[in-house]
């Protein structure tokens, strides 16, 4: 029987220390040993008993409960008051063989993958990685779990791709202590996992695009995600460089990510008809502090895998990771008393080494956003726009932050359209625009990270610019009608999903101060036949009783 850790530690905090919040009850499960039960199913579904009946707990205590990751989220969205589930030590993966596939699937069935929650991406890299396989995008670095990626939308920089969320196909939710309560979502347009898959790990089948895209990015309120079918693709490699271009140009690019027709050129990087490739990431940093007419690029181009490559993590670790947050700390260590200075300083200290053509960084995707170093006090605010306002929005984050100075730097991302309702890569194509640093004490001369990030939002609503916000990063919360001002309706939807999948009193234990700042704890009362699982041609299979 797996077995449950019950830890009264009072006090939670983020990774890099963005809170510390009251926390009644820690809970850790283990899972059952390899040695007295075998079977990876059974000990998964035995996992999901044991979640059962901590959240049977929760409700004869009236109390909430909370599933997290690797705590590396800087909101205060992971955070609940009385019972929060660590899900570190969850991390088995089961087989899916070609029989799991559903037969309306269009997914090759060699691609299909099925983890649990507490996975991290560098655990399911390396796993992949034993099939020849890849994850298709990930964030910067590799220590978030599978779970905690999808509830906040974590993305990268591979703009014909989307976020991590978007490459998912099925998601076992659990939704309660009873046995119904153990759901297998998946979208009904596309089907990936059969029946009998579901069977095999106790759970009732719901196929509905609405609901699957509504529970995507969840943000740890649609219940526990006990497992994740995802899509991966073949292995493949990258070929980075980081260059330093003619602002002009590297904004044109920030709008239109027409690199085929663009004089961005990489010596190497130039297809059969003389023109740029089209690169599979795109990556502009810039310095608030320095009017520079030039800006700092990292580029990065797909290619087939193959084995000879030289070994990259020489190179590796003496530019890529030396990351933003690293290279801020250590100068602000050294000069603890001359933020002021350190800020206009920044320029020359912070930004990644320029790679010259022939030094390209060669490496596989997993291999390439490798470890995060830094797990110090640190904030990191994004905020997400159309790539055609995303000069604009830069500009008027820029200008912002000149009046309200804070130490940290800018740098912009690019993400394709999600299907997830509260995912914040929502527009067709999204540029994230986001500012790293150290955390600060607020002075005469320096706001608080709670007024910069209400500026930012004020900025940005001045000059009515859609936007969204990364919901794992710092930002004013609390801002009136926020998540209506981002989602519109979207909103209304979300919640409506909510309150179809789970039940009234489910939904209280799963909600949080994060939701309920937000405005999206309220419950709909819906009628309970609402959800129907559907076939391919959106005609109704069954209805939730
Ligand atoms: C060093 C560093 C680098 C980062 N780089 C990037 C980046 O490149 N791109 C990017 O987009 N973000 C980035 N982030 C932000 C971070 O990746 C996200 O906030 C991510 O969601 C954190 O994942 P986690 O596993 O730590 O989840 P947590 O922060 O622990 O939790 C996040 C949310 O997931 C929910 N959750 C977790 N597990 C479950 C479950 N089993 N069931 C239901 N809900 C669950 C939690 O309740 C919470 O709501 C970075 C953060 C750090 C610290």
């Amino acid at each position: 029987m797996a077995k449950t850790s019950e830890l009264l530690v009072g006090k939670w905090d983020t990774l890099h220390e963005n809170g510390l919040f009251d926390l009644k009850r820690q809970y850790i499960t283990r899972h059952e040993s390899k040695a007295t039960m075998p079977s990876r199913v059974d000990r998964y579904n035995d996992g999901a008993k044991e979640i059962q009946a901590l959240i049977q707990k929760c409700i004869d205590e009236d109390e909430g409960f909370r599933a997290y990751g690797s705590r590396w989220s800087m909101s205060n969205i992971a955070h609940q008051k009385d019972n929060m589930h660590q899900n570190n030590l969850m991390y088995l993966d089961l087989e899916v063989v070609e029989d799991d596939i559903h037969p309306d699937s269009e997914y090759a069935h060699e691609n299909i993958f099925f983890f649990e929650c507490g996975n991290t991406i560098k655990r399911i890299s390396q796993k992949l990685n034993e099939y020849g396989k890849s994850l298709k995008t990930t964030g910067a670095s590799n220590g978030q779990t599978i779970a905690g990626c999808i509830s906040t939308g974590v993305h990268g920089s591979a703009f014909d791709v989307g976020a991590v969320q978007d490459y998912v196909v099925g998601l076992n939710i659990i939704t309660g202590p009873k046995a119904s309560d153990n759901v297998y979502l998946e979208r009904h347009t596309r089907p990936g996992l059969n029946d009998a898959f579901a069977n095999r790990i106790n759970a009732r089948v719901i196929r509905n695009d609405e609901l699957f895209n509504a529970a995507l990015v969840g943000l740890g309120s649609f219940g526990f995600i006990h497992g994740v079918a995802l899509e991966a693709e073949d292995l493949f490699l990258l070929d980075r460089y980081v260059t330093r271009i003619d602002k002009k140009l590297a904004l044109a690019l920030s709008k239109n990510l027409d690199f085929e027709n663009s004089d961005f050129k990489i010596a190497g990087e130039v297809g059969p008809d003389g023109k740029p490739n089209r690169p599979y990431h795109y990556k502009i940093f810039i310095n608030p502090y320095v009017d520079d007419d030039r800006y700092v690029v990292e580029a990065m181009y797909k290619k087939k895998y193959e084995m000879a490559y030289p070994d990259p993590f020489g190179k590796i670790e003496k530019s890529i990771y030396r990351d933003l947050i690293y290279l801020l700390i250590k100068f602000s260590e050294k000069f603890p008393k001359s933020i002021p200075w350190f800020i206009k300083s920044l320029q020359k200290s912070i930004l990644p080494e320029i790679t010259k053509d022939e030094e390209k960084i060669r490496a596989t995707l997993y291999e390439t956003f490798w470890d995060a170093g830094y797990k110090g006090p640190a904030f990191a605010c994004s905020v997400g726009v159309a790539i055609e306002d995303s000069e604009k929005a830069l500009n008027a984050l820029v200008k912002m932050t000149k009046k309200h100075p804070i130490p940290g730097i800018f740098a912009m991302r690019y993400v394709d359209q999600t299907k997830a309702t509260l995912g914040f890569t929502r527009f067709h194509k999204t540029c994230v625009i986001e500012i790293d640093g150290i955390q600060w004490e607020k002075s005469s001369k320096i706001p608080s990270l709670e007024e910069y990030a209400r500026f930012m939002i004020e900025a940005l609503q001045a000059e009515n610019i859609p936007f969204t916000v990364h919901w794992g990063k710092s930002m004013d919360y609390a801002f009136p009608g926020l998540a209506e001002y981002m989602y519109g309706d979207r909103v209304e939807k979300w919640k409506n999903c909510r309150s179809w999948l789970l039940s009234e009193k489910m939904a209280r234990v799963f909600s949080n101060d994060f939701i309920a700042t937000l405005g999206l704890d309220t419950y709909h009362n819906v009628p309970h036949d609402f959800i129907e699982s559907l076939d391919k041609n959106g005609q109704p299979i069954q209805s939730i009783v």
